[in-house]
């Protein structure tokens, strides 16, 4: 008799699996996928069980059951309201990389890990680009590859606050190794953030990116934003927006990292009024559907959540989003919303233009 196949999960993964297995779906109302893709096997539970199932052979790993790591944006709602603080989104991560071990990823995440290799070296070089005579600066700067990949100005404009608050500093080439880790590519991304820590050792890291920042934090990463905010009083007032700005928090900025108070303080310096709220904000933020790769694996389900988003913000009157996420910048912009991202903000308000 042959044993029934598992999924190779690691063993540190197996408590946070049971924990949700043996829950009465506390936080089934969390999810920002499942809230648009009514589906019970989409809610936090039903991804953590059913990967349970695998793991321990009471489901057979197939294409369908492999789609359901996939089907999260990292966003932390559900460990926000568990009562354990259960580390869903990290162990589906985990998840990914085990089915993509046996074949099984998404098409669409495979081609998004390719098309991220593909076009890394252009992102180094643009970094390059931007860094001019700072080989001996003692701060080293993540810039982010959804910011260097992208056509607007914030990179530069990462690269000219940064400066404004510190001096020189090492703009760097490298990545925090996010994108291949959501793709299911743990050793790749492992590569990665090595030789990024390799490139900033020695000096104190910087970052821009939430998502970056909070990948790299225990290796000691701060935030553009909590750097701005310590330094408040150089920040000086924009002129008057034409319209409202309103903030949206980004979930791995303030559930991820906590920093809810630092963007909110640079922004009432800068605007000189605080700025304009959605519903729900700070820990309790809303997704922008834009996270872990949701756009290209499910990207009706993730141009939902940004509609939710964006239907909120014209329903509480409309105006520009202020984030500070590469991705969700890029998301809610591809949506039609005008968007502006913090550290535009921070290096106009340091700087003036
Ligand atoms: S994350 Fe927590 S509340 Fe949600 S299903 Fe798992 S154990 Fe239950
Ligand atoms: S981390 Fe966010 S998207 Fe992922 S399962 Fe939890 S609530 Fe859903």
């Amino acid at each position: 008799m042959t044993s029934p196949r598992r999924l190779r999960m690691l063993e540190e993964r197996r408590a946070a699996l049971e924990t949700c297995g043996y829950c009465p779906k506390l936080c089934r109302e969390t999810c920002p996928v499942s809230e648009v893709e009514a589906s019970e096997a989409l809610i936090p539970w039903g991804k953590m069980t059913l990967t349970w199932y695998a793991a321990r052979g009471d489901l057979t790993p197939d294409r369908d059951v492999a789609r359901l790591p996939w089907a999260c944006t990292a966003c932390f709602g559900c460990r926000e309201r568990c009562e354990h603080q259960n580390p869903v989104a990290p162990t589906l991560v985990a998840a990914r990389a085990a089915y993509r071990a046996e074949g099984l990823a998404p098409a669409a995440s495979e081609r998004a890990h390719a098309r991220f290799l593909q076009k890394r070296g252009r992102l180094h070089e643009r970094a390059r680009e931007l860094a001019t005579g700072d080989e001996d600066a003692g701060v080293a700067l993540v810039v982010g590859c959804g910011y260097l990949g992208a056509r607007g100005s914030e990179a530069q404009d990462i690269v000219r606050a940064a400066r404004a608050l510190f001096g020189a500093v090492r703009v760097l080439g490298g990545c925090c190794g996010v994108p291949l880790a959501e793709a299911g590519d743990a050793a790749g991304a492992r590569g990665l953030r090595d030789a990024l820590l390799e490139e900033a050792r020695g000096r104190s890291l910087v970052v821009a990116d939430a998502g970056c920042a909070a990948a790299l934090r225990d290796a000691g990463a701060e935030t553009l934003v909590e750097a701005a905010a310590s330094r408040a009083s150089r920040l000086t007032r924009l002129p008057q927006p034409s319209e409202p700005l309103r903030y949206h928090d980004p979930c791995r900025l303030a559930r991820g990292l906590g920093l809810v108070r630092e963007p909110r303080l640079v922004l009432e310096r800068a605007l000189g009024a605080p700025p304009a709220e959605f519903e729900r904000a700070g820990s309790n933020t809303r997704c922008s559907g834009a996270g872990a790769l949701l756009p290209f694996v499910m990207p009706e389900t993730a141009r939902g959540i940004a509609r939710d988003r964006l239907d909120e913000h014209e329903r509480l009157g409309g105006g520009t989003v202020v984030t500070a996420c590469a991705t969700s910048l890029a998301w809610f912009r591809a949506q039609g919303a005008r968007a502006v991202d913090l550290s535009t903000l921070i290096a106009r308000s340091l700087l003036g233009g």
